[in-house]
């Protein structure tokens, strides 16, 4: 019998009010039950916000580097258990083993990473334009983050929000994807722990548009960071606005590789393959477009789809698989309807475009790797995002036009580009209008370590990961400390 899991409210494991719970299969095999999470209504968001404002005020006063310590063995324990996390993660997600170990080995950096910055988390200290005086800054907690996050990286993500929150001295609600909650579970538990005042953290399971929307209109949460798709994002926003909350928003992307006709083939099919197939496309930095020079077209994609056809579709805790299935039917059922938009428009199906026969896959949500050809620049199949495993490829005369349509998209998340020449490839990270460009690698690969964004419709100017990620989670304060003992005017005494 599969496992009841509960919220975690109040430092204790919580069973919903309303008595509601919904459940999590394996994608690649939905007959295989991994348990049931509270399908949770408004009444827990109310009672996590006021466990966490008791939590709140216990860590806002722990030293930095004290929170940092914490962190460390976030990661040590997250270190011991990276095995029995990524096969849980790929159980309930579906992406392959060596992938969902990436996974956990970016939580594992980016604990690693909040720990030393809990002895930094610099402020300034500035010249006073008057005598006697010092001016100065430092970075406070801001009080209660709520966090939501998506399916496709069930750790890395809820680290990137939760660990940079927590070292600032924020308390935290997370509410994950409903779509792979265990994951989440896994890592709440090694916050506890790691010594982590239970009060710190809340974990919310339950549904995006009751839990989600209730967590973001609590006034006693003023930060929201929510990874998602551009439509969610966007009805987030304007809560958000209206209610003046700071909102980070990592959303949708139309990633571009770009193979110029002096690029090394072998090293470019090796990253298309990898960076639209992978994760079974189903990353906001996968590759969706392959936008490539006419004189290397033809035999490039002829490549392109040979190789796709020879990837072994299975389940992702099995050793011979390349690719794994799609997170649900309805995801699914998206890269088919988008498959019948790309013919309707007249691009070419050069491989894949169905789903696989035969029983082995039969209660997994799979699809063949799709390449399309000829596939014109403003149609559907090359503006949206289809979050599946279809690479749409385009015909290209010049640099200059590979870059136009690379930015002719309503999104921005990364880019890349395949060329010999450095003249080019910094033409290239000028020009290209993303967040992110890769030179001679695929559009993925971010690191802990560095900003993580997008420019246009894919976020709202902040950046998850490195060090710009510490101002979204802290306040600035300023001080002026006056130790002349008379009254000094700023602007009037030292210029009259
Ligand atoms: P989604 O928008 O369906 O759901 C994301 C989260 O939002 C889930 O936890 C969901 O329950 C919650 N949610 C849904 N409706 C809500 C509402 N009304 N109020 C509050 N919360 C709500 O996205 P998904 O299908 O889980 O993930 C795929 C999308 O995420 C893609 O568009 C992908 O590009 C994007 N993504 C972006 C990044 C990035 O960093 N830019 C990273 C990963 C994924």
């Amino acid at each position: 019998m599969a496992k009841t899991f509960r919220n975690l409210i109040g430092g204790s494991w919580t069973e919903p009010r309303n008595g509601a719970y919904f459940e999590n299969r394996n994608p690649a095999d939905s007959t295989d039950l991994i348990g049931r999470f509270p399908d949770s209504g408004a009444a827990e968001i109310e009672a996590a916000v006021k466990s966490a404002r008791r939590g709140f005020e216990i860590w806002r006063r722990t030293p930095a580097p004290a929170r940092g310590d914490v962190l460390r063995r976030v990661g040590d324990l997250l270190v011991a258990r990276k095995e029995k996390i990524a096969d849980a993660m790929t159980r309930e997600m579906g992406k392959v083993l060596a992938e969902t170990r990436g996974d956990v080995q970016e939580g594992i950096d980016t604990a690693y990473y909040a720990a030393t910055e809990g002895r930094r988390l610099f402020g300034h200290v500035v010249p006073s334009e008057l005598r006697q005086k010092w001016a100065m800054t430092y970075r406070r907690p801001i009080g209660i983050a709520g966090l939501i996050t998506p399916f496709n990286f069930p750790l890395a993500i809820p680290t990137w929000k939760m660990f940079p929150a927590l070292l600032c001295g924020n308390a935290v609600i997370i509410k994950p994807s409903e779509d792979v909650p265990h994951t989440t579970h896994l890592l709440v538990e090694i916050l506890l722990e790691a010594g982590l005042p239970p009060e710190v953290v809340q974990l919310v399971h339950g549904r995006g548009e009751t839990v989600g929307k209730a967590l973001v209109e609590h006034p006693g949460v003023p930060v929201i960071s929510f990874t998602g798709s551009t439509d969610t994002g966007a009805l987030i926003g304007e809560t958000c606005g209206r209610m003046h909350k700071r909102l980070s928003l990592e959303m949708g992307g139309k990633n571009a590789m770009i193979v110029m006709d002096d690029a090394d083939l072998d090293l470019a099919l090796e990253g298309v393959l990898w960076g639209a197939f992978g994760t079974t496309g189903q990353r906001c930095t996968a590759t969706s477009r392959l936008i490539v020079h006419r004189k290397v077209h033809d035999r490039f994609v002829a490549r392109v789809a040979e190789a796709a056809e020879r990837l072994r579709l299975g389940d992702g805790r099995e050793d011979k698989t390349d690719v794994g299935p799609l997170i649900h039917e309805s995801a699914r059922r998206k890269v088919e309807e988008y498959v019948g938009i790309g013919q309707e428009e007249g691009a070419e199906l050069v491989t894949g475009g169905k789903r696989p026969g035969g029983e082995r896959l039969g209660s997994g949500f799979f699809y063949k790797p799709t390449v399309f050809a000829g596939v014109k620049p403003g149609s559907r199949l090359e503006q949206e995002e289809i979050f599946g495993p279809v690479l749409s490829v385009v015909r290209v005369n010049s640099f200059d036009e590979a870059v136009r349509v690379n930015n002719d998209v309503r999104y921005g998340l990364s880019s890349s580009i395949y060329t010999r020449s450095a003249d080019r490839a910094f033409l290239a990270m000028q020009e290209l209008d993303n967040g992110i460009t890769y030179v001679n690698a695929p559009t993925i690969g971010a690191e802990a370590h560095l900003p993580f964004g997008g420019v246009k419709a894919t976020g709202n100017g902040h950046r998850e990961g490195g060090w710009e990620v510490y101002e979204f989670y802290s306040e600035t304060k300023v001080c002026y400390v006056d130790y002349s003992g008379r009254l000094q005017r700023a602007q009037i005494d030292n210029y009259d």
